[in-house]
Parts: C-alpha cells; sequence; structure tokens
C-alpha cells in the first residue's frame, strides 16, 4: 500500500532542492505502479531485475533501470528505460553500444561508483572513476549522464555524510571534464533511509522505495 502522505511531503521535499523522484518499485505489482503514477505523475519506475521490469512494462510511465544488469539482458531494455543507473563494466557498455546502435537509439546511462568501496557491491571504485569514464569516450550510443550510488548502511550519520561528500567533489570534477558524450547532470543517490542527508549532501536523484510502499513483502504477493 502507498504511503500517501509520506510520498506527498517527499515529493515536496524533492521539487525544493530540483531533485528528480525515482521509485523504487522491485516487488511492487503493477496495480500499484498505476496508483503511484495517479497521485505522482512525474515519478520514474526504477525497476532492479530485467524480468520484472518487462512483466511491469506500460509506455504510460517512463522507466530506469537501477539494478545489476547482466551483459546477455540489455538487449530485453534497451530502447524501454531512459536511463541505466548500474553501468559499471565495459563489457556492459559494449553491449548497451551495440543494442542502442542496432535501434539507432542513444541510450542514457549513469556510472554507478561504489563509494563506500564494499566488496559485495557492485560500482567503480572511485578512483578508477575518471579512467573509466574516458574508456568510453567513442561510444556514440551510450550518452554518460552522471553518477550513481548505493551507499552502505551507517548509523553514524557524520560517515555518511563523509561519503556522500566524496561522491558529490567526483561528481563535480567529472564535471569539467570534456568529452562528447558526457552531461554530468545527474547524481543519484539517496534511499528511504538518508534521502535528506543526501540532498543536503548534492544528490539530485533520489530512489525511493520502502518510505512509497512500506516494507517490501508485505503487499507484493501478486507480482
Ligand atoms: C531497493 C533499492 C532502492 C530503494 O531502497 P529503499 O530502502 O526501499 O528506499 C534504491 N536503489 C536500489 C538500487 C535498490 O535496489
Amino acid at each position: 500500500m502507498i504511503d500517501f502522505a509520506r510520498l506527498e511531503e517527499i515529493r515536496a521535499l524533492a521539487a525544493s532542492y530540483g531533485a528528480t523522484l525515482v521509485a523504487a518499485t522491485k516487488t511492487q505489482p503493477a496495480d500499484i505502479l498505476k496508483e503511484l503514477h495517479a497521485a505522482a505523475p512525474e515519478a520514474i519506475m526504477g525497476e532492479n531485475r530485467v524480468q520484472e521490469l518487462l512483466d511491469k512494462y506500460s509506455p504510460d510511465y517512463e522507466w530506469h533501470m537501477i539494478g545489476r544488469l547482466q551483459t546477455n539482458k540489455v538487449k530485453y531494455i534497451c530502447g524501454k528505460v531512459s536511463i541505466i543507473h548500474s553501468l559499471d563494466r565495459l563489457d556492459l557498455a559494449c553491449e548497451i553500444e551495440k543494442q542502442a546502435a542496432k535501434l539507432g537509439n542513444i541510450q542514457n546511462v549513469l556510472v554507478e561508483i561504489n563509494v563506500g568501496e564494499e566488496a559485495t557491491k557492485g560500482g567503480v571504485e572511485p578512483t578508477q572513476a575518471q579512467q573509466f569514464i574516458s574508456s568510453l569516450a567513442g561510444f556514440e550510443h551510450v550518452r554518460i549522464l552522471g553518477l550513481m550510488s548505493v551507499m552502505p548502511r551507517l548509523d553514524d550519520a557524520d560517515k555518511l555524510q563523509a561519503l556522500y561528500r566524496k561522491l558529490r567533489a567526483l561528481f563535480d570534477d567529472l564535471k569539467t571534464a570534456r568529452q562528447s558524450n558526457l552531461q554530468m547532470k545527474y547524481l543519484s543517490a539517496g534511499m528511504s533511509d538518508d534521502y535528506k542527508i543526501a540532498l543536503d549532501n548534492g544528490a539530485n536523484m533520489l530512489r525511493i522505495g520502502r518510505a512509497i510502499f512500506g516494507e517490501r513483502g508485505l503487499n507484493a504477493q501478486k507480482v
């Protein structure tokens, strides 16, 4: 069930920062997405899994892929998602280039940064980001629109804030890079537990699940 009061609060806050709201819709059934769209037409649907995205897909909404993406599944989502948030390796970029070229499209992407340097997480290490992005310079069907990060779960607000600042500094550095397929526009970070800290520290695209839909698994039996 959508928490409409919380949704309104989040929409107003995002709007006051000029931030884009992506709803993390994993496990939410299609009828909930319809309700969300009616209540918040500006919200983008952010899916984690290709199969789930295809099952729920409707051209009435804007979609983003926010989860880890297997190279062999790129062909199913190119042309359906306006941004892929999770570009973190060259073979994935090559496949996106190939599939977007086939469609005659340019696929927008964000480069995922493992800012917490966690072994279990995807994403490019912060120190490798610049080099990774320059390695994509020749890709004519890939447009890099910014960075994305999944922050570590930290109880220490100061440590979390420090990571956000580090991410924002990297984003600002990359803004000065001149590369024809690079436009540093979006910094996608901030989830249900930390979106206020994220906005205060330079994120301009939020990906929010539980704060809007409640805990996953409670209302998601009908996918
Ligand atoms: C689930 C998910 C989110 C949202 O998480 P919540 O804690 O439910 O807000 C954001 N980003 C990604 C990549 C996710 O998988």
